[in-house]
């Protein structure tokens, strides 16, 4: 059997680590945390194409994600399909609408409209609670055999010593590993809150406005901040309160929603996602930097990913061939 490890435990090594088994791999995951205490354990998490580039590209795992996620609605592990109001103003990327299917999206009538939005699609995507889908997709690793190692990786030399192939989804962790100078930190202070009557939105047309609410089974989460090359991750008590009232603005007028937890998370952001191998360890595959879409463009990369190493696992074929 042809051996793989993958360095990352949240969705994009979680993700890329399963379908490499369901394409015939024994796969290790090594990593200095397991999925429950990485950044995407933290998140909402909604499919929304949010701060990732190449638009193009992310489109286009997008649409293979929203298609994984159709064959995966289940309350046992998580996901399921909400309306999701999402704001837009003349310079929104608005591409994403196109991808989705024709019934599942269409433009807010004012009256849907949360105060303060004035223009606004109302599409049927795919929620994947982390609470519950991280340890399910775990558990569907450790089930077809996987192998999990804790170990904090220093640099590009001891990734590559691994194993035969080693695939690098290390999220922010890859600035270290890799020296990555096109890669840094989106700071998002999130509220995990009690459910509230508020429509589930987002309106991310004001770059340091960013409002959001997803409601979740059990609980909300309410946005955000989207503070670039921040590396604080103390919560910070004036954005609790932009937070709050922005949703106010929003439409949550009667009283504050019941805080359970406030949490800040950093968005591994990069002027594009790097998926492509390494120039200097050949057998080094880079899949990190997803900023704030990874569990929407997750099983798109995963699949895309698992196709080349069936390539080039097969003897006809080498790296410079792809
Ligand atoms: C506030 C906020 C809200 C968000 N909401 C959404 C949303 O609604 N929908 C959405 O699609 N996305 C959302 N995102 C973005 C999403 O959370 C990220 O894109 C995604 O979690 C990145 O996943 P990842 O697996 O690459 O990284 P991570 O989850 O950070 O996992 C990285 C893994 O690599 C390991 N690692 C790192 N460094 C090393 C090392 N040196 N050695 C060994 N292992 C290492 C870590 O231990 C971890 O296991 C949000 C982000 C934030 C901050």
């Amino acid at each position: 059997m042809k051996s793989v490890t993958v360095v990352g435990c949240g969705i994009i090594g979680l993700t890329t680590a399963i379908l490499l088994q369901e394409s015939n791999f024994k796969v290790t995951i090594v990593a200095k945390e397991r999925f429950d205490k990485t950044l995407s354990n933290k998140v909402g998490a909604i499919w929304f194409p949010f701060e990732i580039e190449p638009k193009e590209k992310a489109n286009y795992w997008a649409t293979i994600a929203y298609k994984q996620y159709q064959q995966e609605v289940n309350k046992e592990n998580g996901v399921s399909f909400i309306p999701f109001i999402t704001a837009y103003n003349e310079k929104s990327n608005t591409d994403w609408v196109k991808l989705l299917p024709k019934k599942a999206v269409r433009k807010a009538k004012g009256s849907e409209l949360p105060t303060g939005i004035d223009n606004a699609y109302i599409s049927e995507v795919p929620l994947a609670e982390p609470l519950v889908y991280l340890p399910y997709l775990f558990n569907i690793f450790i089930k077809n055999g996987g192998n999990f190692i804790e170990q904090d990786i220093q640099n590009l030399q001891e990734l590559s010593s691994l194993d035969k192939w080693v695939i690098n989804c290390t999220g922010l962790g890859a600035k270290k590993i890799c020296k990555d100078k096109h890669l840094h930190p989106m700071r998002g202070q999130i509220l995990r809150c009690k459910k509230t009557n508020i429509s589930s939105f987002a309106d991310s047309t004001k770059k340091g406005a960013l409002s959001y609410i997803i409601n979740r089974t059990t609980d909300c989460v309410i946005g955000g901040t989207d503070y670039e090359n921040d590396w604080n991750q103390n919560i910070e008590k004036s954005d609790t309160n932009l937070i709050l009232n922005r949703i106010k603005k929003a439409g949550l007028k009667d009283k504050s929603p019941e805080i359970l937890e406030e949490i800040v998370g950093l968005r591994p952001k990069r002027n594009a996602v790097r998926f492509e191998f390494d120039k200097n360890f050949s057998n080094v595959f880079h899949n990190y930097g997803h900023g704030g879409a990874g569990f929407t463009v997750a099983w798109g990369c995963a699949t895309e990913l698992s196709k080349i190493f069936i390539k080039i696992t097969d003897n006809k074929n080498n790296i410079s061939s792809l």
